[in-house]
C-alpha cells in the first residue's frame, strides 16, 4: 500500500468492537475502521487503534479516535464529545437528583448494604455530564452540597468534595447503555455470598426478580477504582440490569436512581431468601417455564433488559476481550424421591397480575 493511501474496513454489522477486531484490522492493513453509531467499542479495542494509528470512524463519517502520535495533544475521543457543562451542577433538575441520590444513600445505609463509606450512586444529567456521590464518605450522611459533578471520562467539573474513585464503573455502563439514567453499586450481604463464590442464583423462583432483575451476570474480579475493574462489567450490562462483582458487591443500573436502588433491593432480597430456603432441606419449588415465560413477556413491555429475549444478542455481548464467567447455578436442593413443586395456574395468574400492578404503578409514578 502506497504512503498516504487510506483502507478502511468496514464493521458496520457488528454491536461490539473488541481487540481481535482491531486486531484483525490491524493485520490487514486498515488505516481506519468503520463501526455503526450503536457499536460499543471496547477499551482495549479504542487503545490498540489508537496505538495502531487507525482511525475510528462513526456511522457515515465522524472520526472518533483518529491517529494519535505519541506526545501528541488531547485524545481524539475526548475532542469529539461536547464539552462538559458545569453550569449542569446547579439546575432545578440537579437539585432534585441530588435529593433524590441523597434519600437512595440513606436507604441504602439504612439496609445495611454500604458499610463504611461503602457503595456509590451516580445520574447522567447531561450528554457529558454525571452526578455522583462523594469518595470516602458515608452514605448516611450525605447532603446535596457533598455531591460531585464529572465528564465521562470522570473529570471532576463541579463540587468540592472529590468524587468517589469507583465512577469509572458507572461510566463504562453510561457509555455502553444508552438508557442507563443512573447507576448504584453496594455490597449488599446475600449478593454479595453469590459473587464471592462466582455463582449467579437461579431463576424462575420469585417472579418480582424475574421482571426486575432476572438473570443477573457475574464479573471476573478486579482491583476497586481500577481501569481494569470498570471495563470488567462492559461485556454484561447490555442484556442485565444487575451485575455481580466477584469478590466485591453488586452494580444496578436504571432510569432512576430510586429504581436502580429498587434492583439492588430485588437481588439482595431473592439471594437471601434463597440462601434461608437453602437451609430447610426440602426442596424449592420453581415456577414453570411457560409461566416465567409470561414474566418475560411483562418485563419486555417494560423496556427492561434481560439477557433470555435474545440468545443471538448473548452471543454477541459475549463478543468482548473479557473472560466467560463463571455462571454456575446455584441449583435448589433436591432429595432422592422429593418432587418439585409448581405453583398452580390461578395463584401463578395472581402473582403475574399483582407484579404487573405493582410495575405499572411504579413506573407511572417516576
Ligand atoms: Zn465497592
Amino acid at each position: 500500500m502506497r504512503k498516504g493511501e487510506v483502507k478502511t474496513i468496514e464493521l458496520t454489522g457488528q454491536n461490539v468492537l473488541a481487540m481481535r477486531d482491531a486486531q484483525s484490522a490491524h493485520a490487514a492493513g486498515a488505516t481506519q475502521v468503520r463501526v455503526c453509531e450503536r457499536c460499543v467499542i471496547t477499551p482495549s479495542a479504542r487503545d490498540f487503534l489508537r496505538q495502531n494509528e487507525i482511525e475510528l470512524v462513526i456511522g457515515p463519517g465522524t472520526v472518533v479516535a483518529a491517529s494519535t502520535r505519541p506526545g501528541s495533544a488531547a485524545s481524539p475521543v475526548q475532542a469529539t464529545r461536547s464539552p462538559a457543562n458545569p453550569r449542569l451542577f446547579s439546575t432545578p433538575e440537579a437539585e432534585a437528583i441530588k435529593l433524590e441520590i441523597c434519600a437512595v444513600g440513606r436507604k441504602l445505609w439504612n439496609r445495611g448494604y454500604v458499610d463504611g463509606n461503602g457503595g456509590n450512586i451516580s445520574y447522567r444529567i447531561g450528554p457529558n455530564e454525571v452526578l455522583c456521590t462523594p469518595t470516602l464518605f458515608s452514605k448516611l450522611d450525605l447532603t446535596p452540597a457533598d455531591l460531585c459533578l464529572v465528564d465521562l471520562d470522570g473529570v471532576q467539573i463541579a463540587g468540592t468534595k472529590p468524587r468517589t474513585s469507583e465512577i469509572f464503573l458507572h461510566l463504562e455502563i453510561y457509555k455502553a447503555v444508552p438508557e442507563a439514567k443512573a447507576a448504584v453499586h453496594c455490597h449488599p450481604p446475600h449478593a454479595t455470598a453469590y459473587a464471592i463464590t462466582g455463582r449467579v442464583p437461579p431463576n424462575g423462583i420469585i417472579p418480582e426478580f424475574e421482571v426486575f432483575v432476572g438473570k443477573v451476570a457475574v464479573s471476573p474480579y478486579e482491583t476497586p477504582g481500577t481501569a481494569a475493574f470498570a471495563q470488567t462489567v462492559i461485556p454484561y450490562v447490555r442484556e442485565h440490569n444487575t451485575v455481580l462483582l466477584s469478590n466485591h458487591g453488586i452494580i444496578c443500573w436504571a432510569d432512576t436512581v430510586t429504581h436502580a436502588e429498587w434492583y439492588a433491593e430485588v437481588v439482595d432480597t431473592y439471594c437471601h431468601t434463597l440462601i434461608l430456603a437453602s437451609q430447610l432441606g426440602v426442596p424449592i419449588s420453581q415456577i414453570s417455564e411457560r409461566q416465567t415465560t409470561d414474566l418475560l413477556a411483562i418485563k419486555k413491555k417494560l423496556g427492561l433488559p434481560d439477557s433470555r429475549f435474545d440468545p443471538a444478542a448473548m452471543k454477541e455481548c459475549q463478543l468482548s476481550d473479557m473472560e466467560a464467567p463463571n455462571s454456575i447455578a446455584l441449583l435448589p436442593c433436591k432429595r432422592d424421591g422429593a418432587t418439585s413443586i409448581t405453583a398452580d395456574a390461578p395463584e401463578m395468574d395472581r402473582l403475574v397480575k399483582t407484579v404487573t400492578d405493582a410495575v405499572m404503578s411504579a413506573m407511572g409514578a417516576s
